[in-house]
């Protein structure tokens, strides 16, 4: 009994804090796992993950709220966490959706913008009918994944041939039509398989990206500002809650995939 109180209390005595750094989770598709695809999770997998982040006291917030924690001008509560998905399958919508309802947390969804709608692939994506429910939802905000340039940013960096005038043109266009299909003004995004360099980051503030996301490992902390968030990246092979457990807590330490 003793030793509870004491866990009890060192638990308040957390929560009571502002955080120090902000842990960015980042997932890709919630479904029924598949052999060979490292990018899907299991919905009671992601349910346990957010029954522990519900238990333990953990708080998603919004972009806006982590952007002022980043540029050190905000506390965030001492259990603070970004939930993020990437490519913006239709699992979010059909799986992760009303999980996120069911533990009160939220999450942003970064869209491949040009395959919005793209029912052919073996994983389709989300269609502007779910992203309007989704958005009207209020659990959700989202951000850009490129408009069309998700394979080819990466393949011209490990090439050393970028286009800058075409990434510029792409990046531009993938908040222009989230605008105008969703009416959201979108400031963040997420660079494709983490694949960026410093080139890229401006072009992306050319562009009118004030928040912007990697799968660099590490923890988040005010004054770092917001053009290279780190983030935590949840896969197939390393999902079950005592891996994430682990990886909230030695965030600088977690470069497993
Ligand atoms: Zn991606």
């Amino acid at each position: 009994m003793k030793g509870l109180l004491i866990f009890l209390g060192l638990t308040m005595a957390a929560l009571a804090r502002p955080a120090r750094d902000l842990p960015v989770l980042c997932y890709h598709q919630v479904a029924e796992p598949r052999m060979g695809d490292d990018m899907i999770i299991g919905p009671e997998t992601f349910e346990a993950h957010l029954r522990y982040l519900q238990e333990q006291g953990y708080h998603s917030v919004t972009l806006k709220q982590a952007q002022q924690f980043l540029w050190g001008r905000g506390d965030l509560p001492g259990r603070s966490v970004l939930i993020t998905f990437d490519d913006g399958y239709d699992g979010v919508y059909r799986e992760a959706m009303p999980l996120l309802r069911k533990y009160k947390q939220r999450a942003v969804v970064f869209l491949v913008v040009g395959h919005i709608g793209d029912r052919r692939a073996a994983t389709p994506h989300l269609d502007l009918k779910q992203l309007k429910e989704m958005r009207d939802s209020g659990l959700f905000e989202f951000g850009s994944h490129t408009y069309d340039l998700h394979v080819l940013i990466p393949e011209r960096l490990a090439a050393r041939r970028i286009f800058p005038s075409q990434i510029l043109a792409d990046l531009k266009k993938s908040r222009s039509e989230l605008k105008r299909l969703l009416n959201v003004d979108v400031q963040a995004l997420a660079w494709p398989y983490s694949h960026y360099s410093r080139a890229c980051t401006q072009l992306a503030a050319r562009a009118g990206f004030r928040c912007q996301f990697t799968t660099d490992y590490g923890r988040n902390r005010p004054f770092q500002g917001s053009a290279r968030i780190r983030r935590i990246r949840v896969s197939a092979n390393s999902n079950d809650v005592t891996t994430l457990e682990w990886k909230l807590q030695h965030p600088e330490l977690s470069n497993r995939p």
